[in-house]
């Protein structure tokens, strides 16, 4: 996903599949094509081409050729790919079916999906086939584990409720309690010398194992005993991944129990670490309602008119809000009107276009000349004057707020505006 802002690029991703969630065939004659990274264009070409013919094969003459213009459309697409990109590729083709009998729009999607897809395959439906793609949004941040004591070190990478263990090693490290006749000095510095070098390779397997992990948002440590604060009080972790040690957890066990144990102890930890910066921006906003500091505002109107006068230093979006922000222009004299409207009531609002009145002139012959989802709207505006956007997720009760209380659309602002 975009490193920049990991959260909007979901956004954008989910609601993109919500609009062709929606999207239906008369018949079934909507293909979609999955292609993994690393595929040949060309073989990918060959096989749709082969699926083309096959398509000869449909009964009804309609759908046939539904289904081969689709298939010719997606080829074409594909055709401007030298090679397939490192996430892989999704096209979507079809007619799609509208209100009036016999017209439908072919429409082409490309999806260069966020994270890489493995599978290849070719579907025809009465819709478009996403389910792999909402599998992939599901997939939730990837956080690594070290369970470690002097004995044994286990390393796993947690990804949504699962662990899977990437490597074990053992210690080498000799027991606490020397042999007879050994001298006790001896004994302890070479023990100590032995600790000293299985720390070192924990480190190394850490770097291995943790460092190129995408999405890594953290490291936790677990184990019995003291040792994996030793090991933390040493400098043994490579430098990018010393700040990524998110919480150490005290376990009975070490191994795949120990990690077990981990996953289970920091269920509501990681929670909290997902939404905290979520949260941090929240209350901060909510501080400056409370107070009255006159720097914060909310309302689409409000915030369109704060980023508009370049005044919005961060700017606050619920991914609840479902709205779109329409521009409306009269044919008769020229006048220029946004409308903001709820996106379920949005046929309802074209539909009745015609009896809306020009707020200036006063005839009704307003058209539509611009249709945009409201928050990607607001994006707009915000990069254009160089404030933070923040989605906000509805999954904390900050979050819950922003949307209910606040209509899901706030800012912080650079400075007091005029009352
Ligand atoms: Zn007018």
């Amino acid at each position: 996903m975009d490193e920049e802002n990991a959260p909007l690029s979901r956004f954008r991703f989910q609601r993109m599949l919500e609009t062709l969630g929606k999207k239906e065939g008369r018949g079934t004659e909507l293909i979609t094509v999955y292609i993994p990274p690393g595929k040949q264009v060309s073989e990918v070409m060959n096989d749709l081409r082969s699926e083309w013919g096959t398509a000869g094969n449909i009964k009804s003459k309609p759908t046939r050729k539904n289904v081969q213009d689709a298939l010719t459309k997606a080829m074409e697409r594909l055709k401007l790919f030298k090679r397939i990109p490192d996430n892989g590729l999704v096209l979507f083709a079809g007619t799609i079916a509208s209100d009036q009998l016999g017209v439908g729009d072919m429409e082409t999607y490309v999806l260069i999906p966020p994270e890489p897809i493995s599978i290849y395959y070719y579907r025809c439906e009465h819709r478009f086939m996403l389910e792999p793609l909402h599998e992939l949004l599901r997939s939730e941040d990837t956080y690594g584990i070290l369970v470690m004591d002097s004995k044994d070190a286990t390393f796993a990478l947690l990804k949504g409720r699962r662990a899977d263990i990437v490597r074990e090693i053992t210690s080498g490290v000799p027991g606490k309690h020397r042999a007879g006749g050994q001298s006790a000095r001896r004994f302890d510095r070479l023990r100590e010398m032995h600790l000293n070098e299985y720390f070192t390779r924990v480190g190394k397997h850490i770097t291995e194992i943790f460092l190129d992990v995408p999405n890594l948002k953290g490291i936790i440590v677990g184990g019995s005993g003291p040792t994996k604060e030793d090991f933390l009080k040493g400098n043994h972790i490579h430098y990018e991944l010393k700040d990524r040690i998110l919480t150490v957890v005290d376990t009975a066990y070490t191994g795949v129990e120990g990690i077990k144990e981990v996953v289970e102890r920091s269920k509501d930890f990681l929670r909290n670490v997902r939404f905290y910066e979520e949260r941090k921006i929240v209350q901060d906003f909510l501080r400056h309602i409370g107070h009255d500091t006159g720097l914060a505002t909310y309302g689409e109107q409000e915030v369109i008119q704060a980023l508009k006068s370049v005044n919005v230093k961060t700017l606050l979006l619920s991914e609840g809000v479902r709205r779109a922000l329409l521009k409306l222009r009269c044919r008769e004299c020229g006048h220029e009107e946004d409308r903001i409207v709820d996106l379920d009531e949005l046929g309802e609002f074209e539909g009745n276009l015609d009896e809306i009145r020009c707020s200036k002139c006063g005839n009704s012959v307003y058209e539509l000349t611009e249709k945009e989802d409201l928050i990607e709207a607001l994006v707009k505006m915000a990069e254009e004057v160089g404030a933070d956007v923040e989605m906000i997720s509805t999954q904390t009760e900050e979050g819950e707020m922003i949307l209910k209380s606040f209509g899901g659309i706030a800012a912080i602002l650079k400075y007091r505006q005029f009352q």
